[in-house]
Formats: structure tokens, sequence, C-alpha cells
């Protein structure tokens, strides 16, 4: 079928003004060229610790004769525990551990100082610093099995011995609050049960004894002790 002129002119007459309505607004604009920045890849960075919140309660382990046992009610809860205490200014934690009993307190214990607490778990737990710091010591002693001190300044020190593991921390790295810093275990050269010896330790480091000249504070005293 053929159309006849009168029958295409509608048709011709809309694309006649589509092609004018395009000639009118000319070329497409094109974005105006801007210098490509390609920015540098970031640096990467050291993967930041994973941070553990410290126990809120702490018990004293069952059947076992504790020396130097802080009042605890019947369910062995220790009464008025907090999960942190304060040493010169410095916040450290009571029991730095992921679950544990107390089960040695501090002061004189068969005739001997001890110098901090012992917290017990049967299992290898994760033991974590008590505060932000600094690694001052990290060694074996047949005494304190695999141990490590951080330096919190202010002339307030963490001990933790008998970790199972060399914590593969060396002098002068810093840990912050609730790092795992190693794992509960029982490294000393004679047998012991797991646990961690805990120490809080108050003083100016000496060269020579280094933490061993310091002064242990109980870390189940009272808030706000001053050195
Ligand atoms: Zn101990």
């Amino acid at each position: 079928m053929r159309l006849s002129p009168r029958q295409i002119f509608p048709y011709a007459a809309i694309a006649a003004c589509v092609a004018w309505i395009l000639a009118l607004q000319g070329p497409p604009s094109l974005p105006p060229l801007t210098e490509e920045v390609i920015a540098p890849a970031p640096a990467p960075r050291p993967a930041l610790p994973v941070i553990y919140d410290f126990p809120v309660t702490l018990s004293l382990c069952p059947r076992l004769g504790i020396a130097n046992a802080p009042h605890a009610d019947l369910a062995l809860h220790i009464i008025g525990y907090t999960a942190t205490t304060r040493v010169n200014g410095v916040t450290l934690a009571r029991a730095p551990v992921e679950r544990a009993c107390f089960s040695s307190g501090f002061g004189a214990r068969n005739g001997q100082a001890h110098a901090g607490i012992d917290l017990y778990n049967r299992d290898p737990v994760a033991i974590f610093a008590a505060g932000d710091g600094t690694v001052r010591e990290a060694h074996y002693r047949p005494d304190y099995g695999n141990m490590l001190v951080i330096d919190h300044g202010h002339g307030v020190f963490t001990r933790y011995a008998h970790l199972a593991r060399p914590t593969g921390f060396s002098e002068g790295e810093t840990v912050a609050a609730g790092q795992i810093i190693g794992v509960m275990g029982n490294t000393a050269a004679y047998r012991i049960p797991r646990h961690l010896h805990y120490e809080i330790l108050t003083g100016t480091w000496g060269q020579q004894a280094g933490s061993f000249a310091l002064t242990p504070v109980d870390p189940l005293a009272l808030e706000d002790t001053i050195r």
C-alpha cells in the first residue's frame, strides 16, 4: 500500500520539528576536562589488638584452703570486689584473666611473703594486660616460669607469672588494657597447678634488680592506693 502525500505530511512535519529542535541544541555538551587524581593506596596498618573486659566478679576457689582469703559471701563471691583498682592514679585490673577463681591471697604464706595473688583455672584461659603500658621484662625464670612485667608509668608495674608459653613480647613493646598477653600455665621448675601469679608493683625501676626491687601492693586493696 502506498501512502498519499496528505497521509505522509503529519509524520514529515513531526520529523522536521525534531530535527530543528536538535539543531538548536547543538552537539551534546561534554563534561569539563579535569585532571584525574589517583589517590595513593593507604599504607598497611598493624592489626589492632582485640580488647577484652575484665571479670566484674571474682569467687574464692571451692574446697581449697586459701591463704589470706578476702571476705566472701555464701556463694564464695568476694565481697566488695570491683573489676579494677587505681594505684598512683593508674587504673589496673584486679584479676586480668578471662576466667578464674581466687586461690591464694597477698601477704605472709608458709613463712614467706606472697607478693601477689593467685588465680586458678583448670583450663588454659587467656591472660590480659591489666592496664595500658610498655613491656619491661619478658623471660623465663625457674621460680616464676614464663614471666612478663608491664610498666604502666607513674611508678606502677604488673607482673604475670607461670604463663604457658613464652609471650613473644620484647622489651619496649606497648600493650593496651585488656589485650591478650599470654595463656595461663604452670611453668616453673617445680610442680604447681595451672594458675596466674599476678603482682601489682610500685617504685622506681632499678637497673640492677629490675622488677624485684619494687614494692608489691595487694591487688584487692582499696581504691586509690598511693605509694
Ligand atoms: Zn602466687
